[in-house]
């Protein structure tokens, strides 16, 4: 599978269709579709009738949770500040196995913040997995652990403040690195 990913949440049920309204309840399926991890979004009333009809979980079931739709704020700016949270994003966009432990390690940073939850804890292909939430947008990041050793936590500790601090284009050349090898953002984990 992608070691790595983000799946939004949908603005719709998945079963019915219907839009999703402004602080409606609603539920996510967290499935093992191989080779991927799906997520569903689905309205109230036909998680209720799906509970019903079914008395088992669907096929690769994962986990569960609820969730309370937040209607997207209008887009008022384009230009914004390289936060920890949309380097994240970048860097799952642009999928670049050279910066996965560089993720992972955003991601710790963020879990700590308390910007992102951690819904699960999964392992795959003996590979352990970790399934975070963004509350307020219901997005689902998917993180691969990297399975760092602690003599190579240092300088992925200084490319994330490379990143953070240079953003991630251009990307840093292995000389630069070393040059922003004094982080200027200091990063606690
Ligand atoms: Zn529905």
């Amino acid at each position: 599978m992608n070691e790595w990913n983000i799946q939004s949440r949908a603005h719709a049920c998945e079963a019915c269709q219907q839009h999703f309204a402004d602080q409606q309840a609603y539920h996510t399926l967290l499935l093992d579709v191989p080779p991927d991890l799906r997520r569903t979004d689905i309205c109230g009333s036909c998680w209720q009738k799906q509970s019903a009809h079914d008395a088992a979980p669907p096929a690769g079931f994962i986990s569960h949770w609820q969730g309370v739709y937040e209607a997207p704020p209008p887009v008022v700016d384009a230009i914004q500040k390289e936060t920890a949270e949309t380097l994240l994003r970048k860097l799952i966009e642009q999928n670049d196995p050279c910066h996965a432990a560089a993720g992972y390690i955003l991601a710790v940073m963020l879990e700590r913040k308390r910007v992102l939850k951690v819904k699960e804890q999964i392992v795959r292909d003996g590979q352990r997995t970790f399934i975070y939430e963004q509350p307020r947008t219901g997005d689902i990041f998917t993180i691969a652990d990297p399975d760092l050793h602690l003599d190579q936590l240092e300088q992925v500790q200084r490319d994330v403040a490379a990143l953070l601090e240079h953003g991630l284009n251009p990307p840093l050349t292995a000389a630069e690195n070393q040059l922003a090898a004094t982080p200027a953002v200091a990063i606690e984990i």
